[in-house]
């Protein structure tokens, strides 16, 4: 097909020019005299992203679901109990793995286009006396229904309740794209991977870990081998990783870092409010339909979830995006399929692009016979984005 792609999925993002360029690399010797300046320069970079001082960030060849398993099985052991929320595929999966993995998950279920229930969460911790929680698991950003969480509130709950638990964030889909405070939080795991925020292709799971959550690897019982963070400290501490690091990627890691950098995180954390909005205008205002995020409190300003109407199949829209637009919509997952459509807007992002975005959704869900009014989208989106001073 003629044109480019239109890539508008919550990840795997679009990955910038000069992050493309950096990754062109010949291989190299990773136990080079030189090696150690890339990985500092990354250990750096991550830290200022997490914004912490005392933590310690980790990069994996994996995705973030391999992060999920390092987090967890470095500090707990088989019948552990955490406590954790559901409210969409993510959190559900991550669920699923504690689960597989013998802990003993303690699951507050919420209607989906929820997030984290910072009550109920208090209430469970406030009853356990006997502090047999032994950590609390929150997805910041639910990817499959655009829902933000409020994280220093769970941290609140559980300080409110004097429960010493370990907090143990999702932030894959917010990392370097929503406000995130692992220092301020109080956060012990932060789990996050390469594909979205950080505008990279996926093969990294990027971590980053309290000292309190470093010390339990000492104790922790739950069988681990190439997550062990022991191994990862050790060569780390030397500028080295323990076993081939996927070099063209940590070439990009350190060219989007840099742009990070260059924007400023809380430009950036602005922008993707302000890009967010404009979705979310032409949504509402301009197509009369709904998000899956029941209330303002929850909305994502990293991706929208679109609700169809009755009698409409969300598949259909996404299919005619693609084959008849090249563009690429988020799909619904699990319990919302068919239900809705996804905008992923993170990353390297601005009006004009999505523009594309709004205007291909358009005409594809009118093509499947959606009754929005043409134009009203892209309407409802310029009229914010022009009367919205962004900075
Ligand atoms: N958590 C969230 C919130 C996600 O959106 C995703 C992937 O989209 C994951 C976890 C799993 O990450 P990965 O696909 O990188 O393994």
């Amino acid at each position: 097909m003629a044109g480019r792609n239109f890539l508008f999925v919550p990840g795997p993002t679009n990955v910038p020019d000069r992050v493309q360029r950096a990754m062109v690399v010949s291989m190299e010797d990773h136990r080079s005299p030189d090696f150690p300046t890339i990985t500092h320069q990354i250990t750096a970079g991550l830290k200022r992203v997490f914004r912490t001082e005392s933590g310690t960030p980790f990069v994996f060849p994996s995705s973030g679901t391999g992060c999920w398993e390092a987090a967890v099985t470095n500090t707990l052991s088989p019948g552990d109990r955490v406590l954790a929320a559901r409210f969409g595929q993510f959190s559900h999966l991550w669920i699923e793995m504690c689960t597989k993995l013998g802990l003993d998950v303690e699951v507050v279920d919420c209607e989906w286009g929820t997030g984290v229930p910072t009550n109920r969460f208090f209430e469970i911790l406030d009853a356990d006396a006997n502090h047999t929680i032994k950590a609390v698991l929150a997805c910041h950003n639910e990817t499959a229904t655009g829902v933000t969480s409020d994280i220093e509130a769970v941290r609140r709950a559980m300080d409110a309740a004097g429960h010493p638990a370990l907090l143990f964030v999702d932030c894959v889909s917010s990392l370097a794209s929503i406000d995130l405070r692992f220092d301020e939080w109080g956060i012990d795991m932060a789990v996050s991977g390469s594909q979205k925020g950080l505008m990279l292709p996926a093969g990294l799971g990027i971590l980053c870990a309290s000292a309190k959550a470093l010390e339990l690897r000492h104790t922790a019982k739950l069988r681990r081998a190439y997550f062990d963070l022991n191994d990862m400290l050790n060569s780390n501490a030397t500028g080295y990783f323990p076993y081939t690091p996927a070099l063209s990627l940590l070439y990009g890691l350190i060219e989007s870092l840099k742009m990070i950098d260059e924007e400023g995180l809380d430009n950036i954390i602005r922008r993707h409010h302000y890009l967010a909005s404009g979705v979310r205008a032409a949504v509402q205002q301009g197509w009369g339909l709904e998000l899956c995020a029941k209330e303002a409190k929850w909305y994502s300003d990293t991706v929208s979830a679109i609700i169809v109407p009755e009698g409409v199949n969300g598949a259909d829209v996404i299919r005619r995006a693609y084959t008849r637009y090249n563009l690429s919509l988020g799909a619904g997952l699990s319990r919302v399929a068919g239900k809705l459509f996804r905008i992923g807007h993170l990353g390297d992002m601005n009006e004009v692009h999505l523009m594309a975005a709004i205007a291909g959704a358009e005409m594809a869900m009118l093509d499947c016979g959606v009754a929005v009014q043409p134009g009203s989208g892209v309407a409802a989106a310029s009229e914010y984005w022009r009367n919205t001073v962004l900075l």
